[in-house]
This record gives structure tokens, C-alpha cells and sequence, in this order.
């Protein structure tokens, strides 16, 4: 019949994950992507090395070869595109889940391109798709990004790079080194914690020497055409700008778990509920997997520690959990 075992809303390295172990308990699958093959990563800075090693990025017991120390993006791009070719995954591309509506123990799914049915659904929908926006007049300038890609274009001119976290750090010594007057605004007392190790001594260099320039405890409060306003624990102070980099994190798009029925509390970090055994979500038949779990705590989960995912969802319904 038409009805697929499992159909799978994401196809970044967790959906992927799912659709070869759903595959391998010849569970009928389908994955429906929004954008390309792993969007997400896609859509990363171009020169982006990844924080893990290759081996923890592996999914499908296929090996990540590569001769780098921590792999590229453009590395980890060709990984996953050949894992989703050799396990032949049924995963449709540009094509995104607007809705899911149970009845009678079958999800009817609705997309951008058809209509499908389900016995149980995995939302590996991620946290990229929605930035953490500062909330201050001038933000929706076109000089403000969300997103970085790639240093060239700020050659020369006067960036304001909002963030301390690995984004953040590595856009602000890019763009440094490619000729961009870099201003590093960070809402707390240091760089954070997390910062890739080796990364790290850069920035905090940088800084000494007075090559980037930083100011930490400090908010930014407006941004104009040529200017930004920041608070400092000094007072009030204005920058020429051209450029504002405001990487300030990203979260899940909870509007569409709640459309799909699935409980999200108010309090922070709003982690959708879910059975961490089964990752079975309130809803009958309705998994989570992959980063999406963490809510607004988008470092707890990455692609290391939650590839399980996939073999604890399909267990959970070759056991008939649902
Ligand atoms: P994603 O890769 O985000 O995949 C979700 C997919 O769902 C996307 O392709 C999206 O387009 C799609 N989607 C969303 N909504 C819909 C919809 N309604 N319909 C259809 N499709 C939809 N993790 C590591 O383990 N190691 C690292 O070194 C590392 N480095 C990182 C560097 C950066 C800059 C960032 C931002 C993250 C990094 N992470 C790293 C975290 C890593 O990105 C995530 O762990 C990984 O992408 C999570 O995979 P995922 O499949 O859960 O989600």
C-alpha cells in the first residue's frame, strides 16, 4: 500500500541516520527535505572546519576519510552525499512539511509538493533555519546578517561582529585577516568556554594586540545606515560601521512542533517533550531526533552524540512503542 513505515521531516546528518537504520529493519521510508542534502551544513561559512573529528560525524558504520585534523565542510558535504547514494535513501529534496494531522493512528503529512501517509513520523528538523535576533532598531538593515559565508566580501571595511561563540570568533579572525576593521561586542565577561581550543589563543591575541578590538559586558542598542550604538560598562559609545555580524545563535522552529501537537514548555530551554529512551514525543508515533531535542539548548545535542537517535526510534517501532 501507500502507507510508509516511517516518513522522516529533515534530511541533515541525524535524518539521514534515521532513513539508513529504518532502512536497514526494512522499515518503508521516505525523508523530505526542504532545502538540499544536508541544508544546514550547506548553508555553513564556506571555509568552516567542523569541532569534531571525522569519525564522530560518521553515520551508517561508513568511514569519514580525511587527512585534515577536524574535517570541512566541504568534506563533510561529500561524506553525507555519498552515504545517502550507497544505502539509496528515498529522500525527496526542496520539498518541505507544512503539516502533519493524525487520524486513526495514520499521519496524513502535507508539503510543499504533495500529500503523503504515515505510521510514524521523525521530526530531525533541526536549528538553523531561525537566528536569535537582538531586538534593536536597525536589525532589519540589509547590512545585517544572520548568517556568515565568506570573508571576502567584508575586504576593507568596518565589521562589528556580535558573539563570542565559535561563529562569532571565527567570522571576527576571518574577516580580520582578510582586511576588515573588526569589533568584537560580547553580552558577557570573556570569549566563551566553548570556543574550539585551538582557535582560542588566536582571538585572545588579537585582542592583546589591539588587532581586533573587543568589548565584552556590552550590548548593541542601534544600528543605522553608518553607524552602531553600543553600551559598554564605560557608558554609551557610536562606531562607524558597514557591516553588523550579529551570530548570536539560532533555535528550533517551535511554532512547527506545536502545530504538530507536540508539548513545548514556556520556561527555558524549552525542550520539547519527549521520552528519552524511545524519543517518542507526546504524540503517539511522533519522534524527535537529532539537535531539535535540546530546545534553546542548542549545544546539548550535536551530531556525535545524538546519531543514536536513529537506532533507539527504530527499535522503538520494531518493538510497536507506538
Ligand atoms: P540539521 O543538520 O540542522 O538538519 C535539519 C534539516 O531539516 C535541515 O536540512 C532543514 O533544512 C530541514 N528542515 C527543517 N524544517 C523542515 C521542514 N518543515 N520540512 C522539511 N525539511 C525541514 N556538530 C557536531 O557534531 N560537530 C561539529 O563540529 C559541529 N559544528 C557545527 C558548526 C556550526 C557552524 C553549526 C551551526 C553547527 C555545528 N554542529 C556541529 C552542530 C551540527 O550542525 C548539528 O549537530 C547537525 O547539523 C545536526 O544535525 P540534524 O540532522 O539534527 O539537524
Amino acid at each position: 500500500d501507500n502507507i510508509y513505515d516511517v516518513l522522516i521531516i529533515g534530511a541533515g546528518p541525524i535524518g539521514i541516520a534515521c532513513g539508513i537504520e529504518a532502512k536497514k529493519n526494512k522499515l518503508k521510508h521516505i525523508i523530505l527535505e526542504k532545502g538540499c542534502l544536508v541544508n544546514s551544513l550547506y548553508n555553513y561559512p564556506i571555509n568552516m572546519s567542523f569541532f569534531s573529528t571525522s569519525e564522530r560525524l560518521e553515520i551508517g558504520d561508513t568511514p569519514f576519510v580525511t587527512t585534515n585534523p577536524k574535517p570541512k565542510r566541504a568534506e563533510a558535504l561529500e561524506y553525507y552525499r555519498r552515504v545517502e547514494r550507497k544505502f539509496d535513501l528515498n529522500c525527496k529534496l526542496f520539498e518541505e512539511v507544512l503539516s502533519v494531522r493524525k487520524v486513526d493512528h495514520v499521519f496524513h503529512v502535507n508539503s510543499s509538493k504533495g500529500n503523503y501517509q504515515a505510521k510514524n513520523v521523525v521530526i530531525a528538523t533541526g536549528f538553523y533555519d531561525i537566528p536569535i535576533y537582538l531586538n534593536v532598531p536597525g536589525e532589519e538593515l540589509e547590512k545585517v546578517r544572520h548568517y556568515y559565508d565568506d570573508p571576502h566580501y567584508y575586504a576593507n571595511q568596518k565589521v562589528v561582529v556580535v558573539g563570542a561563540s565559535n561563529s562569532s570568533i571565527d567570522a571576527a579572525l576571518e574577516t580580520f585577516r582578510k582586511g576588515a576593521e573588526v569589533t568584537l561586542v560580547v553580552r558577557g565577561p570573556e570569549i566563551s568556554p566553548r570556543v574550539k581550543y585551538w582557535v582560542r589563543p588566536d582571538i585572545e591575541n588579537r585582542i592583546a594586540f589591539g588587532e581586533v578590538k573587543a568589548y565584552f559586558n556590552s550590548n548593541i542598542t542601534a544600528i543605522t545606515e553608518e553607524e552602531v550604538e553600543i553600551e559598554t560598562p564605560e557608558g554609551k559609545i557610536i562606531l562607524e560601521n558597514d557591516f553588523v555580524l550579529a551570530l548570536t545563535g539560532y533555535r528550533p522552529n517551535f511554532n512547527f512542533l506545536l502545530k504538530l501537537g507536540i508539548e513545548v514548555p514556556e520556561i527555558a530551554p524549552c525542550i520539547p517533550v519527549h521520552n528519552p529512551e524511545t524519543m517518542e514525543t507526546n504524540v503517539k508515533g511522533m519522534y524527535l531526533a537529532g539537535v531539535v531535542c535540546g530546545g534553546l539548548n542548542t549545544h546539548l545535542w550535536f551530531i556525535e552524540n545524538s546519531r543514536i537517535h536513529a537506532s533507539l526510534i527504530m527499535k522503538a517501532i520494531c518493538e510497536g512503542h507506538q
